[in-house]
């Protein structure tokens, strides 16, 4: 019943098994995939049975747990599939699930030789994982019937990398800036670039309904209780910080309090106050270039969202 199907490694005289995804110790891997796995991009679960009973359970990106916000550098950056690896050490091999398990394992006192290992998230297992299974004496191991197809790179990207969010504020220095044409331009661009994913936009100078409202002296209340209720209404703040800005920073500060999440953008080469890089709602700091790279970068990281 084995697919006919090309590995991109199999070890010599090895081969994989194949369960149903609703046999009981895959839908346990898949159960270590939904709560263990700590690699949103590519989540993978793991179960070690011995004797007909389940002893352990894990997830790859270091067992760490799931729900954690991972933007990726080399999803961000379009890093070509099987480069830049130095850019990202969540994905790297020593924290894949098959290696977790066999720790997780260990550190209970079960001995893996003569396991079978149950795999939920991927349709083969890299070299390093195979060679620990090997001298682990795993007997063998499962994936499911139907992983070639389920687990497809672009089928399990084509859900993860969908926008979870919905809304973004684009923030940045407006009073303070020597050619607000241009800044509003680049305000657009990322709004565009937030819409193309499939974000609502929200950016003060074209959504406050008063385009001089920031130097109005009788507007200035009305400005505060504006943007304040602007980023609270929205679930990303992304802000261009390139240039120090008062109501940036008292921004970003709102929207930390509102449990949002923060996308700092800085001009590669400009330098970014300490106390806004240490904020612990920033997920992503994007250093662009120019006014497209910014756009690209931006869409990239809300798309890990
Ligand atoms: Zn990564
Ligand atoms: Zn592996």
């Amino acid at each position: 019943m084995a697919p006919n199907i090309e590995y991109p490694y199999m070890p010599p005289g090895r081969f994989l098994k194949y369960a149903s995804p609703d046999d009981p110790f895959m839908v346990a891997a898949a159960r270590a995939r939904a709560e263990q796995a700590s690699d949103a991009l590519y989540p993978v679960g793991a179960a070690m049975v011995v004797g007909g009973a389940m002893v352990a359970r894990a997830g790859n990106g270091f067992n760490r747990g799931a729900g954690k916000v991972h933007v990726c550098p080399r999803i961000v950056l379009d890093v070509p599939s099987g480069t830049g690896y130095e850019l990202c050490d969540l994905h790297d091999p020593t924290g894949h699930a098959e290696r977790m398990l066999l720790q997780v394992a260990r550190e209970a006192g079960i001995d893996p030789a003569g396991s079978d290992v149950y795999l939920y998230g991927h349709w083969w297992a890299c070299e390093p994982c195979w060679s620990a299974l090997i001298e682990a004496g795993v007997r063998d191991l499962y994936v499911t019937d139907d992983a070639h197809e389920r687990f497809a790179r672009e089928k399990v990207y084509g859900e993860t990398l969908t926008p979870g969010v919905k809304s973004v504020y684009i923030a940045g220095p407006i009073t303070n800036v020597e050619d607000f044409e241009s800044q509003k331009r680049f305000y657009e661009a990322l709004g565009e670039a937030a819409e193309q994913v499939g974000c609502r936009s929200c950016i003060p100078h074209r959504d406050s309904g008063e385009t001089q409202w920031a130097h109005d002296e009788n507007k200035a209340a009305d400005v505060f209780a504006w943007a304040t209720g602007a980023v609270r209404d929205c679930d990303v703040v992304a802000a261009d910080v390139s240039v120090p800005s008062l109501g940036t920073g008292g921004e970003l500060v709102e929207a930390t309090r509102e449990g949002k999440h923060i996308v700092l953008l800085s001009k590669r080469g400009s330098r970014v106050s300490a106390f806004v890089r240490g904020n612990p709602s920033v997920v992503y700091h994007i250093e662009y270039i120019d006014e497209a790279d910014a756009a690209r970068q931006l869409r990239n990281v809300l798309r890990q969202l």
